[in-house]
């Protein structure tokens, strides 16, 4: 069986033109290999002197040479850092200082203000050794102890961003781009035992859903209790109006569109408020109508294959504001996303998020885009057609005791319509925060860094391979998807 689908499992790498150019962007398909070091931000500095006073600032500042690999300069200097040479400015290595005297050993809150730096502040003394640099400074901050020592390790100075592990476990993380084939054959499931008591196989589930979006929790007990604890493993619930968690059942007259039994198209949930939730939960407790099969696309997938094949529609995605609204007597929240947001504005970098949920649209008459709309219609067109493709669609029918994890703002969800003349279906749903879930990847990876790391993809389970049949026969087209 493996050696007949071994073909069409490694299908998608073979597909995806973008992958040269998406490793450099950290969207790359995973590999058992290190993750390649990230550049530094900070400018690369020509070795030249840029002044024609060749002034010696190592003297000038300590009274020695400067160690190996440092250049002193005027408020500035510069150190090789990994082959590459990088600039600092002194007043910007003092405020990163991090010892106990600057920052409280227990609380981790700062003793000084950047503000309180001598902005003529310079080294009396340097040591380096590739590794690790040590400081000591002159004209210290005021009140400050002669014996201070400023130590950074490389990881320090080559990402000094205000959110350090961005580069493997936060935004900027690498990406598992998939379709209907990578993600038939490299979906995760965990079972509820160790998801919530086996600190490795949390570990490993939190690293799927970090470079998938997706995960899927299995044998879960019986009780509307448990898409909470599920959450809670992960970050704090979301509140919202529907509640800390909430059912998503067949109601007749339901203000929501999830809360019926016709289709629901492709959309993200509640791109109407400020702060849309960055993972949704979906535990199923009840599922034996026909139909009400969930439906999942990989946004990140379809947005970076557009920007290969059509620059221009993936320029005006990143552009096209559309207007999202929840306009009720109760309840009335409204916002604008562009649907592709581009770290920086800038479609030459990397997606933060991607925004688009159709049934939950408003006007766009309050914008300009209606101005340009004829325009922006093809690009949205576009995005349309490709996310509804079909090889871009995973479909799967939870059953009861299964729940779903999903990237809200990555993976867009539909769900196909069901027949409530006979059979039940429920499902308990809650959110949790993007940053409360960052910081859960982060602290899994800290505590056990080789299950972050290892490999794992390419080995189809028994019910992968289930799945894979299913999903091949059952052809998935835009009419019978559920998005009439
Ligand atoms: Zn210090």
């Amino acid at each position: 069986m493996s050696r007949v689908l071994a073909p069409l499992v490694r299908l998608p790498w073979r597909r995806i033109p973008l992958r040269p150019f998406l490793a450099r962007r950290s969207y790359s398909t995973p590999s058992t290999k290190p993750v390649p070091q990230p550049k530094t931000d900070h400018p690369v500095v020509n070795r030249a002197p840029t002044t024609a006073v060749d002034i010696d600032y190592a003297q000038e500042y300590m009274g020695k040479p400067a160690p190996k690999g440092v250049k002193l300069m005027r408020g500035k200097m510069n150190v090789e850092l990994e082959g590459r040479i990088s600039m600092f400015k002194y007043m910007v290595l003092r405020d990163a200082c991090k010892c106990n005297l600057c920052v409280d050993e227990h609380s981790k809150q700062r003793k000084f203000r950047s503000t309180d730096i001598p902005p003529l502040i310079a080294p009396r003394d340097i040591k380096w050794d590739g590794k690790k640099l040590q400081i000591q400074w002159r004209s210290d901050i005021e009140g400050w102890s002669p014996d201070h020592v400023s130590k950074y390790d490389v990881e320090a100075l080559r990402d000094q961003g205000a959110n350090p592990p961005r580069w493997h476990t936060g935004t900027a993380r690498r990406r598992f781009l998939w379709d209907k084939w990578a993600m038939t054959a490299n979906q995760h499931w965990v079972s509820y035992e160790d998801y919530m008591n086996d600190e490795k196989a949390f570990s490993r589930a939190m690293r799927y859903l970090a470079l998938m979006g997706i995960i899927f929790v299995k044998d879960i007990p019986d009780s509307r209790e448990m898409v909470e604890k599920i959450a809670t493993r992960m970050g704090p619930l979301r509140n919202t109006f529907y509640g800390m968690t909430w059912d998503v059942r067949s109601v007749p007259q339901a203000k929501n569109v999830a809360y019926t039994n016709v289709s629901l198209g492709f959309h993200m949930d509640l791109m109407y408020m400020n702060e849309p939730p960055g993972f949704q939960l979906l535990h199923c407790l009840q599922n034996s109508c026909d139909g009400g099969e969930s439906l999942f696309v990989d946004s990140f997938h379809v947005a970076l294959n557009i920007r290969n094949k059509y620059p221009r529609y993936f320029e005006q995605l990143t552009r096209l504001l559309l207007n999202y609204e929840y306009n009720h007597k109760e309840h009335v929240y409204g916002n604008s996303w562009p649907v592709v947001e581009m770290e920086d504005g800038d479609p030459k970098k990397r997606i933060v998020h991607v925004n688009y949920s159709p049934p939950f649209q408003a006007p766009m008459i309050s914008n300009d885009v209606h101005k340009n709309w004829s325009e922006y219609r093809r690009a949205l067109k576009k995005f349309a057609v490709e996310t509804e493709r079909d090889r871009n669609v995973f479909q799967l029918k939870l059953n009861p005791g299964e729940c779903v994890i999903f990237e809200n703002r990555r993976v867009l969800h539909a769900r196909n319509k069901f027949n409530t003349d006979q059979g039940q279906r429920w499902l308990a749903g809650a959110y949790v925060d993007e940053d409360a879930v960052l910081s859960t990847f982060r602290t899994s990876r800290d505590a056990d860094p080789s299950v972050w790391y290892d490999s794992g993809f390419n080995k189809l389970t028994a019910r992968q391979v289930e799945l894979m049949k299913s999903t091949t026969s059952a052809e998935v087209t835009a009419e019978n998807k559920g998005t009439e």
